[in-house]
């Protein structure tokens, strides 16, 4: 099987060269996606004007009207949509029916579009002048996806963009190209004229075409940190708009009067949902004082118990990881971290479970003793690998926090107020938790990390993702009956 793009509401492709898409369960190579070219890239550009030039007068109403449409298909086709992410991706079911309802989250907060778009007025900024601001489409807008969130992060992108009056390119990650065609589908059969939502498919050359061509406006990246920073730098010698989000390493602060267990669930389920491979998973826990023996040794009877297994296991509660490649980078960190010397508690290399023996399966790893010179603590390894690093008190625990190059998330597990409060006031990271493991805003609030988590200036959805995808144009008006003065040659006072 091809899987072609979506252009202009068809599935064509026509460059001939292709890569090969992985079932990471069974490491079986289940399908080609078409690595396109300039020719299917020139396709969707004379597609994405059309549909720019006829949706961007589509009234906001009518538009909102669209999407919730679009809304209401993608909740009746959520069984469909979450069995392409897992055969895809690999995450269990619920993670993938949980990670598109975030999508349909963001579709939802779209639909308030008319009242979004609102802007300001002031009567009389001058005599008898009046002024209003106004938001307008960018034009042809761009979104890069990652492989870790096939619905989710796209859906955080083009369903604002679109609600804007934008027409939208999605590049989604060529690891797992499937369920983007499907939501681009589903979108068509809203009602959607074509045009408006394209896909297309391929690695860093069409990227990089995008990048250079003067037709798009903006680019919205999802990825890791080195290539966030690659398109943020390119993107600007190509006067794009850009919000670049990269990589991350998430640190969960345990005070002393912490509650224990609810600490360590917390944990257990930041550290080894989705296999680790999420952008806001807890991959450092920071035991402050003498707490530390106790949540080692219960993280570790619980993580033990976590079962590994493929999404078809209705009882799996993590799967395996994307790739073969990056199963043994995941591995080869491990190797890295016994040789550091941190205390391997439990070690999740050479997996193997019946029947998937060649899967990407790693279980999940534990390393004590971690300490902040270690490449496992430098390192984001984005696998289900979690280390514990001690620290004598809460000083330490939130300059360990403000001196790790990532800023993406971070919590905080206390029953003190003060130490809470300091904490969200003080600490520098983009998305912060108090009793929460894995804070990520809800789409009418916006997710971005800050430092390396981030470049650009503008984080996803809520009203930044609005500002993102309109200029702001700010009109000053005064009709002819009002008292004229001749020409006026210093700056206006009143
Ligand atoms: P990736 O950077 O390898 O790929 C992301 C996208 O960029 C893909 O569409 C890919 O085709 C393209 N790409 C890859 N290399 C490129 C290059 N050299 N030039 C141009 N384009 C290129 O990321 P991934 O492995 O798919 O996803 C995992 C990463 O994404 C992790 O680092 C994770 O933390 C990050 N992530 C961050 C967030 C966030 O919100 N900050 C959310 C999800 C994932």
């Amino acid at each position: 099987m091809i899987i072609k793009n979506f252009i202009d509401g068809k599935i064509i492709s026509e460059s001939k060269k292709t890569l090969d898409v992985f079932n990471p369960s069974t490491g079986e190579k289940i399908a080609d996606v078409v690595n396109s070219n300039l020719n299917d890239f020139n396709n969707v550009i004379n597609s994405s004007k059309k549909g720019f030039n006829q949706w961007s007068k589509f009234t906001p109403l009518k538009r909102s009207r669209i999407l919730e449409k679009f809304k209401v298909l993608i909740s009746e086709n959520i069984n469909e949509l979450a069995k392409i992410v897992c055969t895809e991706h690999g995450k269990t079911f619920d993670d993938a029916i949980g990670s598109i309802t975030r999508g349909i989250e963001v579709v939802e907060f779209a639909c308030g579009i008319p009242h979004l778009l609102k802007g300001e007025f002031s009567q009389n900024v001058g005599t008898d002048i009046d002024s209003w601001s106004i938001r307008q489409p960018l034009g042809i807008c761009a979104g890069i996806t990652p492989f870790n969130f096939p619905a989710m992060v796209p859906m955080w992108m083009f369903p604002i963009s679109i609600a804007c009056g934008n027409s939208f390119i999605l590049k989604p990650s060529e690891k797992n190209p499937s369920c983007a065609i499907k939501l681009a589908e589903l979108f068509k059969e809203a009602g959607l004229p074509e045009g408006v939502l394209n896909v297309i498919n391929g690695d860093k050359e069409i990227v990089d075409t995008i990048i250079k061509s003067n037709e798009i406006s903006s680019i919205s990246f999802v990825g890791s940190t080195p290539v966030a920073k690659y398109i943020y730098e390119e993107s600007a010698k190509y006067h794009k708009r850009v919000q670049a989000l990269g990589g991350a390493k998430n640190h969960l602060v345990v005070m002393p009067d912490a509650n224990i267990s609810q600490a360590v669930d917390g944990i257990i389920g930041a550290a080894y949902g989705s296999a680790g491979e999420r952008c806001m998973a807890v991959s450092v826990a920071v035991a402050v004082g003498d707490i530390a023996d106790s949540l080692v040794e219960n993280i570790k009877s619980k993580a033990e118990l976590i079962k590994v297994a493929p999404w078809t296991d209705e009882d799996s509660s993590m799967g395996p990881l994307i790739s073969k490649q990056h199963k043994n980078k995941v591995e080869d960190f491990i190797n890295i971290g016994e040789k550091e010397g941190a205390k391997l508690v439990l070690d999740g290399r050479n997996y193997k479970i019946q029947g998937y023996e060649k899967g990407y399966f790693v279980g999940p790893t534990l390393f004590d003793n971690v300490d902040k010179e270690m490449q496992i603590y430098k390192n984001e390894i984005f696998g289900p690998v979690l280390s514990v690093v001690r620290v004598k008190d809460y000083n330490e625990a939130i300059s360990l926090v403000d001196n790790h190059e990532f800023g993406n998330g971070t919590s905080i597990y206390t029953s003190d107020g003060e130490v809470s409060r300091h904490f969200t006031t003080n600490v520098i990271a983009g998305m912060v938790g108090v009793n929460v493991p894995i804070p990520v805003p809800m789409a009418f609030h916006s997710f971005g990390g800050w430092k390396k988590s981030l470049f650009g200036s503008n984080a996803m959805h809520g009203m930044e993702g609005v500002n993102f995808y309109t200029k702001l144009k700010t009109v000053t008006s005064r009709w002819p009956n009002s008292i004229r003065t001749g020409p006026e040659f210093k700056m206006p006072t009143n």
